[in-house]
């Protein structure tokens, strides 16, 4: 096994990786930006480098600072976490040339999956359902693109091969919009991705959001661990996730996660990975892959007991997998709620000293924070500053175990969204189970109108 890993990442990810090397035995260098030259999991760590300005692009986004830091503390692996540069294949082939070892998949299947045409084309190949609409890339001809619209059906949605975050894409409802909807996604592709290519899907119109996670080896062995669904979303930031998906059949459920298997045998996936797909009527459509590990990992590892983080570790360090799918038991159901450092309603970020902070407890509440008193959010990064999670034998155990616990939870001194967790949390539709994509910005947007 590796003794010493590197961290590449900051806040809630970097102290979940270190608790994970820690019960593994494995020491850790933390690296942080001078943003981050105080926090508690920096100093926690059995090392620390300074490798930059508050600035992402001058810290956690700089790839020479990060590899030298992995030099002067004989580091053996790099884990990414998520975000920063988890999914970039240069930076991966950058460490794994340096002579590191990169906690994640290949650079070529992080290629191979960071464009959303090659990935869905490979997805298609290996039987994962995808969103119907043009095989591979639009070409040129108009006549052809108008063509392909009339096929798709309207609405259809264009989308940068390039793209990600939500950004690189438009809806377009009739057929006399497509051409000049096309150029337009084109060249803002071009500006922001450096990558003009677009494609076509069908629009769905009111689908929730439901993946599924997989672990494979390079051995050839991959399996699922079932699905989270996290459909409560705003602008395509998910703000609670859960696992099981609610009202989803388990036949379903499993067909779909042994496509997902089956595809990372075929491609030669190694690590964790996240197949996203948009369910509509019963039918799974694929989106895309996450090829790191999520932020809303943890509701996964409650109802399976698999530490995901250490598998990724066991993984690089090219050990086989240690379940076979008959191993993989679902049991119970848990929920996630991401806490934001912002104002509930407006959304605007609200970084600043925390100057109370208390986390709950009690049966079935797991807390994943780098807060606490005093700590001093940094305006620079995304705004989270931990998850809380409950675990339930049922999902009515897990939902009154969450709304406990955030009324136990105290943050003061800067605004969080926990009142708007407590209101979701209260919502006869998200209680009922299987609300759309689009319910939290429809429900958000009545109450703005009734106020
Ligand atoms: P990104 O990499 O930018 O997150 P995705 O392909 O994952 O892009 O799409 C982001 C979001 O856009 C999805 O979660 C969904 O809300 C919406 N979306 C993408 N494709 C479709 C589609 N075919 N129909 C309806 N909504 C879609």
């Amino acid at each position: 096994m590796f003794e010493k890993i590197l961290i590449a990442n900051r806040g809630e990810i970097a102290l979940r990786i270190q608790r994970a090397c820690r019960e593994m035995g494995i020491k850790t260098v933390a690296v942080y930006s001078e943003a981050d030259r105080e926090a508690k999991y920096v100093m926690l760590a059995d090392e620390s480098v300074c490798i930059g300005p508050p600035q992402s692009s001058a810290s956690y986004l700089h790839v020479p600072a990060i590899i030298s830091a992995a030099e002067v503390t004989d580091a053996e692996a790099i884990h990414p976490g998520y975000g920063f540069l988890s999914e970039n294949a240069d930076f991966a082939e950058r460490v794994e040339n340096s002579g590191f070892t990169f906690i994640g998949p290949r650079p070529e299947t992080i290629r191979l999956m960071g464009d959303k045409v090659s990935a869905k084309y490979a997805m298609k190949e290996s039987g994962v359902p995808c969103v119907p609409g043009s095989d591979g890339a639009l070409p040129d001809d108009e006549a052809e693109v108008l063509r392909m619209g009339r096929e798709t059906g309207y609405p259809v949605i264009i989308k940068a091969a390039g793209g990600g975050g939500g950004r690189g894409m438009r809806v377009v409802h009739t057929e006399a919009a497509l051409l000049a909807a096309v150029a337009m996604t084109k060249q803002e592709a071009q500006t922001a991705f450096g990558n003009p290519m677009v494609y076509m899907e069908r629009f769905l119109e009111n689908p929730r959001h439901i993946e599924i996670q997989v672990l494979a080896d390079e051995h050839g062995n991959a399996i699922y661990l079932g699905e989270r669904d996290c459909s409560m979303q705003r602008r395509h930031q998910k703000i609670i996730e859960e696992a099981p998906a609610p009202l989803l059949s388990t036949k379903l459920r499993d067909q779909v996660g042994e496509a997902c298997a089956a595809a990372c045998r075929r491609i030669g996936y190694r690590g964790a990975g996240t197949f996203e797909f948009l369910y509509e009527n019963g039918e799974f459509f694929f989106i895309e892959m996450n090829t790191r590990v999520q932020v809303e990992h943890p509701v996964t590892e409650l109802i399976t007991g698999v530490d995901i983080v250490q598998e990724q570790i066991r993984i690089a360090n090219h050990e086989k997998l240690r379940f076979k799918q008959k191993d993989i038991h679902f049991k119970g159901h848990a929920i996630e709620c991401r806490i934001n450092a912002e104002d509930p309603y407006t959304f605007v970020p609200s970084p600043g000293r925390i100057s109370v902070y208390h986390v709950p407890g009690g049966p079935g509440i797991r807390v994943d924070s780098h807060a606490y008193q005093n700590y001093v959010v940094p305006q620079y990064y995304d705004s989270m500053i931990g998850k809380l999670i409950a675990y339930g034998t049922t999902r009515e155990q897990a939902i009154a175990r969450l709304k406990t616990a955030l009324s136990e939870m105290v943050v003061e001194g800067i605004k969080t969204n926990i009142p708007l967790h407590q209101d979701l949390l209260r919502d006869l539709a998200f209680v009922e189970g299987g609300t759309s994509i689009h319910y939290l910005e429809q429900k958000l947007a009545a109450a703005k109108k009734a106020s």
